[in-house]
């Protein structure tokens, strides 16, 4: 094995080796498909009665795996697993939880391409997708530990008081919550359970994470990792569970201190109002949907454009919490980039996500397929036209999964979907008649996560200027609007899209997780 890292850059410009490994991966995934799952309470599974058959949403002949389901008495035995372990855990030298959180690192990246292959037959992303999912969380690892050494685990000696009789002596120290409860989309199994999951722990608190039942696989595998680094029993537990009921029965526990809920505003919102109603309130990092817009002027490279915005509103087939789905064009260059978007969206390789040349694959579950023929129905209407998609796909091949055409539709300024995250693989566009108009479409949205803007360098300081949104992006063609990686790109939303405006994987992240107390004495 050669020594060659996944990185931010190999992503981009992957070697021949990423290739074979991970065709190799998925080769040997076969044997592991049909198997049992249980949850995972107090280092050891627990199989129950009622379980999910999970199948491949690219074809759903194939069954992946049975996975237990959790009920409400598992909420209560997890955390109360996670509530006996956390004085242990806390009191553990944050040196030694470091420690251990490089040793999950090292594991992860171990088992990267055996991960990641799973992934991609969970979700269906394309093999870079999938392995840029898992090499993140080897990132926020090793991120999280390296900014508690940084900071001497966030204790830091303050000056002595002034006073020449009474000299005290001044501390500041962070210290954990408790038990902490992480909530993880399906569209990001593994990295966004294990990003919030790294800081929590590292952090001293200990932890209780709910999969999507969509997407039960991802967390076990993590799992796997932290229990084969030497997390003590309880300190991690893994449940899978409707959101309706299990989420629910989680985030309402009186045993947990705090909860980091990535997926949509409705439920992030419902999360965020239940910690406050409450003898006190408890801390609630809510990642929540986007709807996230690029501006395009007339003096915009359109191919460039074109380039970026492909990348984002079909990567993953639309399901990222970053994808574009608003396009504002200055109506003098509009025709033109939709002529280059035309091209570039024929140029899509659709299929097995697995092969090599997929560049898309299925959207990941049935309930997305539904709506996707629901909004390209609803974009057929009240003055909107699809222009390119626009339909299901049924050829050979893609008969057995959940594949739909990358589309681009255009529509009036009012119409009520520009408002609407949509999730799926569907861009809508609209003629505008200067940047000031675009400016304020754009942010006339309760959502704020990610935009994009294509114009001269001149505008490119107005842009940053006006816009509001977490994550913001300038004439990139690797992406108008997604694409962030841990350490270059900070990753969070404003307003609608998130609680604390405090992004995944930036300097002012980890912090959250812990609280405040400041120590004087004589
Ligand atoms: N980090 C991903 C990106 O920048 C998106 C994560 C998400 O969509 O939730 O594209």
């Amino acid at each position: 094995m050669s020594g060659f890292k996944l990185t931010y850059s190999t992503m981009f410009s992957p070697p021949r080796e990423l290739h074979t490994r991970f065709a190799k991966a998925v080769d040997s995934l076969a044997e592991e498909f049909g198997k049992r799952h249980g949850l995972f309470i107090n280092g050891g599974d627990v199989h129950k009665e009622a379980v999910t058959a999970k199948s491949d949403p690219a074809d759903q002949d194939r069954t992946l795996g049975e996975f237990s389901l959790a009920d409400e008495t598992d909420v209560d035995t997890a955390v109360m697993a996670a509530r006996r372990a956390y004085p242990a855990w806390r009191g553990t030298p944050w040196q030694q939880r470091v420690a251990i959180l490089k040793k999950v690192a090292g594991l992860v990246e171990e088992r990267l391409y055996d991960i990641a292959a799973a992934v991609s037959f969970e979700v269906g992303k394309n093999r870079m997708e999938a392995l840029g999912e898992v090499a993140e969380v080897v990132e926020f690892c090793n991120l999280y530990a390296r900014q508690m050494e940084e900071n001497n685990g966030y204790d830091r000696v303050l000056p002595d008081d002034p006073l020449p009789d009474f000299k005290s002596h001044n501390r500041s120290v962070l210290k954990p919550y408790g038990v902490w409860a992480v909530v993880a989309p399906f569209n990001y199994p593994f990295a966004l359970a294990g990003g919030p999951v790294a800081a929590a722990l590292v952090a001293g608190n200990t932890v209780v994470l709910k999969g999507a039942v969509e997407t039960p696989w991802s967390g076990q595998l993590l799992a796997q990792c932290i229990k084969d680094a030497g997390v003590p029993d309880g300190v991690f537990n893994y449940l899978v569970g409707e959101g309706a009921t299990v989420g629910d029965a989680l985030i309402r526990h009186d045993g947990i201190d705090g909860v980091t809920f990535t997926g949509s505003y409705e439920v992030g919102m419902h999360i965020g109002r239940s910690q406050w109603a409450r003898a006190f309130p408890r801390p609630c990092i809510a990642e929540m949907g986007g709807k996230n817009a690029v501006i395009v002027t007339a003096a915009a490279d359109l191919a460039v454009a074109a380039q970026g915005i492909v990348r984002s509103a079909f990567g993953m087939s639309g399901q990222k919490c970053s994808a574009l789905s608003r396009i504002y064009v200055d109506a003098r260059v509009a025709d033109g980039l939709i002529g280059q978007l035309r091209i570039a969206m024929r140029n899509i390789k659709i299929g097995d996500p697995r092969q090599e040349d997929t560049w898309m694959g299925p959207v990941a579950t049935a309930k997305a397929y539904g709506n996707f023929e629901k909004y390209c129905a609803a974009l057929r209407t009240q003055g909107a036209s699809i222009l390119e998609g626009g339909a299901t796909l049924r050829a050979a091949g893609l008969e057995r999964g959940f594949f739909c055409a990358p589309t681009l539709a255009e529509a009036p300024l009012e119409h009520p979907l520009w408002a609407e995250e949509m999730f799926v693989p569907v861009v809508m566009l609209g003629r505008v008649e200067s940047p000031g108009q675009a400016m304020a479409l754009a942010n006339g949205s309760k959502f704020g996560l990610t935009a994009g803007f294509y114009g001269s360098d001149a505008e490119v300081e107005w842009f940053f200027a006006n816009i509001e949104a977490g994550v913001t992006y300038a004439n990139r063609p690797q992406g108008a609007t997604t694409g962030a990686w841990p350490g270059y790109q900070p990753f969070g939303g404003w307003k609608g899209s998130g609680s604390t405006g405090k992004a995944l994987a930036s300097f002012h992240y980890l912090p959250q997780y812990m609280r405040e107390q400041s120590q004087t004495h004589i």
